[in-house]
């Protein structure tokens, strides 16, 4: 079933250490636009982003002890329109299970992701973006409980 178009979308920012200037300086740029959407973010991300920026941003736990997967439950809940997730291609992370899960997540449920500035770039100046576009959510029965059942 379609979701109701918004056109206040709620963004959920994402940046791994060395990706956070990157991810600041493209929130900086598009701050204009930002203003007029709904923010969230791992924890570290949200409090640079909200002073930085001078935008509320709902900030959730950091990345690496839970914020990763508290975002991942708002995109299953419905709740994020575009996630924004400079995740770093160069280092590991101690916690790429939850990376890999809200990538996971964010593609289950067809969810708009940028993992770079280039892909921001275009998702922010999409007309789609500022339109009334609303992305089809997948739906999905409970699995049933009689399956899972041993014989
Ligand atoms: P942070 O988390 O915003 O708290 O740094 C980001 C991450 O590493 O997932």
């Amino acid at each position: 079933m379609p979701q109701q178009p918004r056109t206040v979308r709620t963004i959920a920012m994402v940046a791994h250490d060395n990706k956070k200037v990157e991810l600041l300086r493209w929130a900086d740029f598009n701050r204009t636009t930002l203003r007029g959407h709904r923010l969230y973010a791992t924890g570290t991300t949200g409090s640079m982003l909200q002073y930085e920026l001078g935008l509320p941003v709902t900030q959730y736990l950091s990345g690496p002890v839970g914020g990763d997967q508290q975002i991942g439950a708002k995109i299953a809940e419905g709740e994020i329109d575009m996630l924004v997730f400079f995740w770093d291609p160069l280092e590991a992370q101690p916690h790429d299970p939850d990376v890999k899960a809200l990538l996971r997540l964010a593609t289950v449920w067809n969810i708009p992701v940028a993992t770079n500035v280039a892909t921001a770039d275009f998702l922010i100046s999409s007309p789609l973006f500022h339109g009334d576009y609303a992305p089809r959510r997948p739906e999905f029965a409970p699995r049933n409980p009689t399956d899972l059942t041993p014989e």
